[in-house]
């Protein structure tokens, strides 16, 4: 097969966008040429999410869209009809004619793969996962892929069995934390979840823990860095219990220290993180290091024990409370935003209320705020004292105020600071910048370039961005 476009749509978590760039670059190390235009392309790959049911509207409805691109289109490239191993459907008489072949790859096809099917006949390939290694394998066997070019090198090992179960999405609303991918390289180095939080059905889709090797993390860093990007992101669906697959050899900190000593990115930055693996030496080895961003986003989701204990987090407001001292102790400069859910079922008016003081009292940076919505095949769902919907939508208008008006308070002490930052946008009369804590600072001017960095002193807060000046 000769050069060929590729066109990638992602629904879901900054974990199906990290996926996505891995396979940007092998296909193009295999001759594909990406398009953004999916009526261009001889390949579709579209990457799903089952964390958030609007993600998984998204990916049916996108899907549904290409009906007419498999329909009288004249001859792209051969497949193979027989049907990979990685399949879970590939019994579809349109293949008979040529035309784009459509990959519906991640969480949703073990999810939902059966309706796909039965829904989108046109659909060639069903691939359960969004790890690059095995979508580009299960690609190899549908469609004649090139090996990738001696000058591409691949920057992802060959495909690992237990990395079949893959693709991540923070739960509990953590995948709505934006990341600009311009300016930050992600890097996924862990999959799965050992969790079993009851509102969310992310253990079920990906399975158990699975690491990244260290080398492979390493690489892709090294990788981005080549590339211009000063800062890494390393994702997973709970990095902080790196390794549990490993016998925790090596661990997190351990796994940090490893990128932190073999690559030179300036920034090192990791999400997202559950507060029952939290470490006394995760505090003193990683989150207290200079290099590793003081953006720490920690999802408590209720401020009281009874809710935390229903939704099965595996830690108590009280110990919650006590790592943000041990956090702030270490890092006084640390950025700290967390994700909430209301109208959890039994929530009572005064669980609520406790929520509420619990912002009062930690009083995060920025947070994260969702109405609680019955995810079908999680336990919460099937829960009694199913809290009525306009009930959540007031708690959830009540949290957002106070959350708002705590924050505006607690982040107008920058103003006046001088941060370092990375330039994000350089127009003529208007420039953007990120400061570490990936907050965006309005500037005037910058006689910098997008990607390097500069100094900037904030002259005003706003709810979720700074206005600031350059510093020469
Ligand atoms: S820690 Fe809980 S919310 Fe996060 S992915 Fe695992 S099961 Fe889901």
């Amino acid at each position: 097969m000769g050069g060929f476009a590729f066109a990638l749509k992602t629904f879901g978590c900054q974990m199906n966008v990290a996926d996505d760039d891995a396979l940007a670059r092998e296909l193009a190390a295999r001759g594909g040429v990406q398009v953004t235009d999916a009526t261009a392309a001889d390949l579709i790959v579209i990457n799903t999410c089952v964390v958030r049911q609007k993600a998984e509207d998204k990916a049916f409805s996108f899907v549904g869209s290409l009906k007419p691109l498999t329909e009288g289109k004249p001859p792209t490239h051969p497949v193979k009809l027989s049907a990979p191993k990685l399949l879970a459907q590939s019994d579809n008489p349109a293949r008979t004619r040529s035309r784009p072949l459509i990959a519906v790859v991640g969480c949703l096809v073990p999810k939902s793969g059966e309706e796909l099917a039965r829904k989108f006949g046109y659909v060639d390939l069903l691939v359960p996962t969004s790890e690059p290694a095995q979508v580009i394998a299960a690609l190899s066997e549908a469609m004649p892929l090139p090996q990738p070019s001696e000058a591409a090198s691949s920057s992802f090992s060959a495909p690992s069995p237990q990395l079949a179960v893959s693709c991540t999405a923070a739960a509990g609303g953590s995948d709505e934390l934006r990341l600009d991918t311009k300016l930050s390289g992600l890097v996924t180095v862990q999959r799965g979840c050992n969790h079993a939080c009851s509102f969310c059905i992310v253990p079920q889709v990906r399975g158990p823990e699975v690491s990244v090797p260290v080398s492979q993390i390493v690489d892709e860093a090294n990788y981005y860095h080549r590339q211009g990007f000063n800062e890494v992101t390393l994702l997973g669906q709970n990095v902080l219990s790196y390794g549990s697959d490993l016998g925790f050899s090596p661990d997190f900190a351990e796994m940090i220290e490893a990128v932190l000593e073999r690559t030179e990115v300036p920034w090192i930055s990791f999400l997202t993180s559950q507060p029952h693996d939290m470490s006394k030496e995760i505090i003193r080895r990683v989150i207290a290091h200079p290099r590793v961003t003081p953006l720490l986003h920690l999802p408590v989701q209720s401020g009281s024990n009874a809710v935390l204990q229903r939704m099965r987090r595996g830690y108590t407001v009280e110990a919650y409370e006590d790592w943000i001292v041990a956090v702030r102790d270490a890092r006084p400069d640390v950025f700290l935003t967390t994700d909430f859910i209301v109208g959890f079922p039994g929530e009572t008016e005064r669980d609520f209320e406790l929520t509420l003081a619990l912002i009062e009292h930690v009083r995060f940076n920025d947070a994260f705020m969702f109405a609680y919505s019955p995810r079908e095949g999680t336990a919460a769902a099937a829960y009694d004292g199913q809290v009525d919907l306009a009930e959540r939508k007031r708690r959830l208008a009540a949290l957002i105020k106070l959350q708002r008006s705590v924050a505006h308070q607690i982040n107008t002490k920058y103003v006046g600071q001088v941060l370092d930052a990375i330039v994000e946008q350089a127009g003529e009369r208007q420039a953007v910048a990120r400061t570490p804590f990936n907050k965006p600072v309005v500037l005037p001017r910058t006689s910098r370039k997008p990607g390097e960095f500069t100094k900037v002193r904030i002259t005003q807060a706003v709810v979720s961005s700074f206005k600031g000046e350059e510093v020469a």
